[in-house]
């Protein structure tokens, strides 16, 4: 349970902030029906992420990693913005939040309405032809593999799609990571949403804007490696406690 009171000091944070930003991970996509994929269940209880989803075994043997992508994209396409995801949008559009970093691939903050969102996991609905390098977004790729078309290839020239999500052992996209680092450096406040944050680089983000002058709330279910870093600390899920601190 939480406190009352915690989420009024929240509140109050976000109402005084002029520039809030906010990181998010795989907990506040939880309520769309898309389970933390290292949660007991998640994908990689399934699927060995060494096996599967590296950049070695991809290039070795796509069918692996697309076989584990055809039950993740019968998730990810048909999952809906909720809530958190809404809220935070919404927040934007208010001209209160200038972004949102985020380790999710699941591409919901841009359905929910969000203009400036920083993937550092790079995004599952997009993918590329690694011949060609012609770009594919959407559901379609995702469709030819749900039947069963395993590895998808490039209508053009016939080689094999990789998915833009990054894989274990590549490194973070750059300019996201840039653009991650300036935003923590010239914001008032960060949400930070659904990570336990034990992933680095990412996980030191919060500390970076800390260090820059922010006031840092933490919601998560459980506790996270950076709660001492937290001004306040909520415990809870996204769509109960985002929604609320930020309707006003
Ligand atoms: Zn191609």
């Amino acid at each position: 349970m939480f406190l009352e009171s915690e989420i009024k000091k929240a509140k109050e944070l976000v109402i005084n902030a002029g520039k809030i930003s906010a990181f998010t991970g795989a907990g506040i996509s939880v309520d769309s029906g898309i389970p933390d994929f290292r949660s007991e269940g998640g994908l990689w209880k399934r699927f060995d992420p060494l096996e599967h989803a590296t950049r070695e075994s991809f290039m070795r043997d796509p069918t692996k990693f697309w076989t584990m992508g055809k039950e993740l994209a019968e998730t990810i396409v048909k999952a809906k913005p909720n809530d958190a995801h809404l809220a935070l949008a919404r927040l934007e559009e208010q001209g209160k939040l200038t972004g949102v970093i985020t380790l999710n691939i699941d591409n919901l903050q841009q359905s929910a309405g969000s203009k400036r969102v920083i993937e550092l996991h790079g995004n599952y609905l997009c993918a590329h032809c690694i011949e060609c390098n012609e770009e594919y977004f959407g559901r379609a790729v995702h469709e030819s593999v749900a039947k069963g078309e395993i590895p998808p290839k490039c209508e053009k020239c016939g080689g094999i799609l990789k998915s833009d999500a990054i894989l274990f052992g590549e490194p973070l996209p750059h300019e996201p990571m840039a653009n991650a680092i300036e935003l923590c450096r010239d914001t008032d406040l960060m949400i930070v949403i659904g990570t336990s944050l034990t992933v680095y680089p990412a996980a030191f983000l919060p500390q970076l804007a800390k260090n820059a002058g922010a006031k840092i709330i933490v919601i998560n279910l459980e506790g996270t490696n950076k709660d001492d870093v937290a001004d306040i600390v909520l415990r809870g899920r996204a769509t109960d406690i985002v929604p609320m601190i930020t309707d006003f």
